[in-house]
């Protein structure tokens, strides 16, 4: 899954420096690698359409993915589902030749355009739509705003339906604290 660059910007004349790319990857593709660590699963067809310019030694691409991906719900841990249709715009430059130390990755920005860096002469294209999807991310995914969660004390699905439990949960910090003050009255 890789964009093979020397396509582009070969000398002598007539020289190409813009490549357009349209692709759709299967789910199944994108669940290997970087993708299966991740708290979402591919779940629809990803389209990936991009353009991609040389600019000396850097390429300039520009695109758009979409999909929808599955995420579990952080209240009731259901699994629901979310489009993601992410426009990007990145820089890349050639991989720094490893040194063997640690500690010199670097986040340069310039011109408000992510750098990522391409190595072997080509763009991985399954880390950058891995990126573009960890950035569709929502902060706390939920199935919907009002969802019920889970019952803390028999895990009940809320949103399913009510259970017997008493609606009073006491926060354990404060039961803590009557503890310290019964404590310092005797
Ligand atoms: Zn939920
Ligand atoms: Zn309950």
């Amino acid at each position: 899954m890789r964009f093979d660059l020397r396509q582009l910007g070969r000398k002598g004349s007539g020289t190409l420096r813009d490549e357009h790319v349209d692709r759709t990857f299967q789910a199944a593709e994108l669940q290997s690698g970087a993708a299966a660590d991740e708290a979402y699963r591919v779940v629809a067809p990803v389209h990936l359409v991009m353009d991609v310019h040389k600019d000396a030694e850097a390429y300039r691409v520009s695109g758009r993915v979409t999909t929808r991906l599955q995420l579990e719900c952080g209240r009731c841990l259901e699994a629901f589902e979310i489009p993601v249709d992410s426009p990007f715009e990145l820089r890349y430059v050639p991989a720094p030749i490893a040194t063997g130390s640690e500690g010199d990755e670097r986040e340069v920005n310039e011109e408000d355009l992510t750098t990522a860096y391409y190595r072997e002469e080509s763009i991985d294209l399954g880390e950058l739509m891995h990126e573009q999807f960890v950035l569709a991310l929502p902060m706390k995914p939920l199935c919907s705003d009002a969802c019920q969660g889970l019952c803390p004390h028999c895990g009940t699905n809320l949103n399913k339906g009510a259970c017997d439990c008493k609606p009073v949960w006491t926060d354990p910090r404060l039961g803590a604290l009557e503890g310290l003050l019964k404590g310092n009255k005797e």
